[in-house]
């Protein structure tokens, strides 16, 4: 990994049930909750439960399954909310500059209003 997983951010605090969300979707392998401070009417949070900061170390220490899974959930949480057929943005913010908050890898599913071209 590269950077050591912070145990206590809140994401971690969130699958550890210490700490409450507006659960949309979970299975063995991730969590989906909706965004506390929505940028589009629809904003939702795609994590994998496992200790992964971002991107980087998932995409290179997370086993084909997890890996699997995330992408597979991220599809069907968005074909289960109906969001296909009108269109949707998935963003991951990655290190410093993405300004990446939370130290835990979140794929941001938004939709519900046109885009723009850049972020929500
Ligand atoms: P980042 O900027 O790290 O890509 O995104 C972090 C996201 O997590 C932000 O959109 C922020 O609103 C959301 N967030 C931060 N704390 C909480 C929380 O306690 N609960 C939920 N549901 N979302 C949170």
């Amino acid at each position: 990994p590269t950077r050591p997983y912070d145990e206590n951010n809140i994401f971690a605090r969130i699958l550890r049930g210490e700490l409450p969300c507006s659960k949309v979707y979970e299975d063995e392998h991730v969590l989906a909750f909706n965004d506390i401070n929505p940028l589009s009417p629809t904003h939702i949070l795609v994590i994998p439960k496992g200790a992964y900061v971002s991107w980087d170390d998932f995409s290179e220490c997370g086993s084909a399954e997890e890996i699997a899974a995330l992408v597979r959930a991220v599809g069907k949480i968005a074909r289960e909310a109906g969001l296909v057929e009108r269109g949707y943005r998935l963003l991951a913010n990655v290190g410093l500059e993405s300004g990446q908050e939370v130290p835990h890898l979140h794929v941001h599913i938004f939709a519900g209003k046109p885009l723009g071209p850049m972020l929500a």
